[in-house]
């Protein structure tokens, strides 16, 4: 028998979605995206679905449930955005052991609710049903795009320009706070919590955006990104995503990689490296996108945008230009689930 370490989460999925092809002409784009493309004629929808479990991607011990409601749909919507597209619609399922009360629930639906307003999208269904431990939360995405904007992790060409939105590695942070935190009250339950001034980070960690404003920017600015992928594992990681997918290379420059000032002052205190956070912490539902050169002028202006590099041949590697001037290869840690 084998373990499902041997494959890492990757290695599985590939492992196991190997043997089935798609047999729908309106199923443009199956595994191995941000989410699946269906063709309706008129429109593409987009779909994708994520899942959270209690005691591996979330703890009640720090996560209020209402935040936990919000993030389970942002970081849903997040992959959808990743595909150029606009949600639209989530279905969310719940397992829920008996230790959770109505009051609890409802809780968790605020959460849902707010970030269906904050987005505009529709809860249009789901299911429930009951589990020996603790919660798991379900969340499917749906999205509409037109055909020709929808951005796929395989279009980046050589000399592309390697873009990110926002900036990385504060949320996971923001969670090694929370995580310092717990265990000291563990410890000792009569110390209180010590998170002063550190809003930014455990905002990040706790209550994520996806960047709808991004989407929205690049569409009144006549842009399709040549490639796209949302940044939920760690930029390393999601920049092999896009090299594999579009057959490329890669250069980054450690200079051109977004880190808040937070971010790096708490790493220090972490005694972590702040480009460490970066490329490997996870959770930042930033954008990572290339464009074509010629289209430098159309993200301009654009606030929150930064340009970290550039695509290359595929011999020449997925490297990282330190800011002291060595090269290094850049290994997809990212984060990983089992
Ligand atoms: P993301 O991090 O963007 O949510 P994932 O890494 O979870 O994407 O998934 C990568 C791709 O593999 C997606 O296309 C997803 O739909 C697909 N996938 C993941 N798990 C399974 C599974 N158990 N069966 C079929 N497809 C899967
Ligand atoms: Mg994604």
């Amino acid at each position: 028998m084998t373990d499902v370490n041997t494959l890492g989460e990757f290695g599985l999925i590939e492992h196991l979605t190997k043997p089935f092809s798609l047999r729908n002409p309106s199923s443009i784009k199956g595994v191995g995206d941000d989410a699946a493309v269906i063709d309706n004629g008129t429109h593409c929808t987009l779909v994708s679905t994520d899942m959270l479990v209690e005691g591996i991607h979330f703890d009640l011990s720090y996560t209020p449930l209402k935040h936990l409601g919000y993030k389970a749909i942002v970081v849903n919507l997040s992959d959808i955005y990743a595909m150029n597209a606009h949600p639209r619609q989530v279905l969310v399922s719940i397992a829920i052991s008996s230790k959770y009360t109505v009051e609890a629930l409802e809780e968790l639906y605020a959460g849902i609710k707010a970030a269906c307003e904050t987005y505009q999208v529709d809860l249009v269904g789901g299911d429930t049903t009951s589990s020996p431990r603790g919660m798991t939360i379900s969340v499917t995405a749906i999205g509409e795009a037109k055909k020709e904007r929808i951005t796929y992790r395989s279009g980046a060409r050589p000399g592309d320009l390697i873009c990110i939105t926002g900036d990385l590695g504060a949320a996971y942070l923001g969670l090694q706070i929370l995580e310092r935190e717990k265990r000291i009250w563990q410890e000792h339950p009569d110390i209180q919590p010590d998170l002063e001034g550190q809003a930014y980070l455990i905002g990040r960690q706790l209550k994520p955006e996806a960047r709808r404003d991004m989407i929205e920017a690049f569409e009144k600015n006549s842009l399709v990104p040549t490639s796209m992928i949302d940044i939920s594992d760690g930029l390393a990681s999601e920049l092999f995503h896009l090299c594999k997918q579009s057959g490329t290379g890669a250069l980054i420059e450690e200079s051109g990689v977004p880190i808040h000032l937070d971010t790096q002052l708490m790493a220090i205190k972490f005694r972590l490296d702040p480009i460490t956070c970066a490329l490997s912490g996870g959770e930042d539902y930033e954008l990572l996108f290339t464009i074509d050169p010629r289209d430098t002028d159309k993200i301009r202006f654009l606030p929150d945008i930064y340009i970290a590099g550039e695509m290359l041949t595929s011999d020449a590697g997925i490297k990282l230009s330190t800011k002291g001037g060595k090269l290094h290869d850049l290994k997809a840690q990212g984060w990983r689930h089992f």
